[in-house]
């Protein structure tokens, strides 16, 4: 059994990756996460785009694990604030992980802006780093616009305002695994699964 690092401690993308590692029978790889290895200092995020930051972080897992590990970023691209808040969206309102605030001044900021304009796309990129330095980076972008008010109370962030393209509900209002098919991170991840494979 080969010993795969997902470099987080968010317990709902370990079981993300973990159930596309069940599906496609990579059976050979057991998906661990940030709290099931020993501790080691973890820069903040200093990238200026998605790509830096994930590969940063999964540079950083080898070099201290010696695992072969995955990184993501994400974020949300919001076409009116000039692709903003992108790399910044966990501290857009400047306290690291308040979505509730960080929702509520991109809510703010757009209000004026009109239907017709107001395109959004959630992005994620994920790096798998090998011991060997081999690197994979992959991207995943799920189209949508900005909703007035909030709706829904499944998923994070930025999701009760997030209205997928081809969609009426919000991210927030469709079920996990619905979200997982069809979003940024569920395609990031599953983009990982050909060299995957070969790990496997
Ligand atoms: P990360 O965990 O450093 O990648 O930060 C991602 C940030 O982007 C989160 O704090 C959310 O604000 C936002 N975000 C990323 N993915 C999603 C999503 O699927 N739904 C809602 N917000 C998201």
């Amino acid at each position: 059994m080969t010993k795969l690092l997902l470099a987080t401690r968010n317990a709902k993308k370990l079981g993300e990756l973990r159930r596309i590692v069940a599906a496609e029978g990579l059976s050979g790889l057991e998906v661990v996460g940030l709290a099931d290895v020993p501790s080691f200092p973890e820069a903040p995020e200093t990238a200026p785009d998605f790509e830096g930051n994930a590969v940063a972080k999964a540079r950083d897992a080898v070099a201290a694990t010696g695992l072969p590990s995955i990184a993501d970023d994400s974020g949300i691209a919001v076409d009116a604030l000039n692709g903003m808040p992108g790399v910044l969206s966990a501290r857009w309102s400047g306290r690291h992980g308040d979505d509730e605030a960080n929702l509520e001044l991109v809510l703010g900021q757009v209000r004026d802006v009109p239907d017709e304009r107001r395109g959004a796309q959630f992005v994620c990129v994920a790096a798998l780093v090998l011991p060997s330095g081999e690197e994979t980076v992959v991207r995943g972008e799920w189209r949508g616009t900005l909703v007035r008010e909030r709706r829904g109370t499944n998923g994070f962030g930025y999701d009760p305002i997030f209205r997928p393209d081809g969609e009426t509900r919000t991210s927030a209002e469709m079920e996990p695994a619905e979200k997982d098919a069809v979003s940024h991170r569920g395609l990031a991840l599953r983009a990982l699964v050909p060299a995957l494979r070969e790990l496997a």
